[in-house]
């Protein structure tokens, strides 16, 4: 699966995450951002920016 970060454009991987499903959270290991699965379609996953209120 695919997730292209909607923060800084690079691909997540996605490896750590065995069982991805919406609603799971992963962080991008580019820029550290936390990002909420929205949708997944087929090879392709969909997500938004966690604002974390910090
Ligand atoms: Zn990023």
């Amino acid at each position: 699966m695919q997730l292209t970060c909607p923060e800084c454009q690079n691909q997540v991987n996605l490896s750590p995450y065995v069982n991805l499903a919406v609603g799971n959270v992963v962080e991008c290991d580019v820029c550290g951002i936390t990002l909420l699965i929205n949708a997944i379609s087929g090879e392709t996953v969909t997500a938004e920016v966690v604002d974390e209120g910090k």
